[in-house]
């Protein structure tokens, strides 16, 4: 199995990157922001709960995050690798995923973070705001989550660089400029297997 982290900030392009990812690596794409936009859309009691963090820009709460992760890992049977795009973005929510791969007998291959300035950031994120509409995207909201990265999800990377886990990529090029410097890191990692 190959199982990566999508890892970077609000903007950083870890939802396109990963839509690409899956299909050359053939993997499963499990995105937190996806599913909890889906509980959302669909009135669960969860999505209700969970909708009053994510209008204000700030973090849904570890148990309930973890706890869908741990359902969705439960229901894949038979994958050939996941790629984790805004998940883990807590210390605990990375050992929880620490635990719930190893009871699979599989674990973390690789954690990739995607470097972009905060302007760039910004920029992408209210462009998107105006195409998507997503209710999140917009300016106030923007510095919030910003701000809960830099204090809750930027020292995950520590988490996974002390297991030489962590590398950083280059994430303010083109789509493809990434794509390609993505792909490079994750050849180097499963070329002895190949
Ligand atoms: P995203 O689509 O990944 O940008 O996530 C959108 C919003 O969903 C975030 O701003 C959080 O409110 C919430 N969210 C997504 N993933 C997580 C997570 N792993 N932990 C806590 N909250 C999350």
């Amino acid at each position: 199995m190959l199982n990566l982290i999508l890892f970077g900030p609000p903007g950083s392009g870890k939802g396109t990157q990963s839509a690409k990812l899956i299909q050359r690596y053939d993997l499963q794409h499990i995105s937190t922001g996806d599913l909890l936009r889906e509980e959302t859309a669909n009135g669960t009691p969860l999505g209700m709960e969970a909708k009053k963090f994510m209008d204000q820009g700030q973090l849904v709460p570890d148990a309930v995050v973890i706890g869908m992760i741990g359902s969705r890992l439960d229901a894949q049977t038979g994958s050939s690798g996941f790629i984790f795009d805004g998940f883990p973005r807590t210390g605990a929510q990375a050992a929880a995923l620490d635990d719930l791969l190893r009871q699979k007998n599989t674990e973390i291959d690789l954690l990739l973070s995607l470097e972009v300035p905060e302007a760039e950031l910004k920029r992408r994120l209210l462009h998107r705001g105006e195409l998507s509409g997503r209710s999140d995207d917009n300016e106030a909201i923007i510095d919030k989550r910003i701000v809960e990265y830099k204090a809750k999800t930027e020292p995950v990377a520590a988490y996974y660089a002390q297991q030489q886990k962590l590398v950083r990529v280059k994430g303010d090029g083109d789509i493809e400029a990434t794509f390609k410097l993505l792909e490079q890191e994750i050849d180097q990692l499963i070329k002895p297997a190949l």
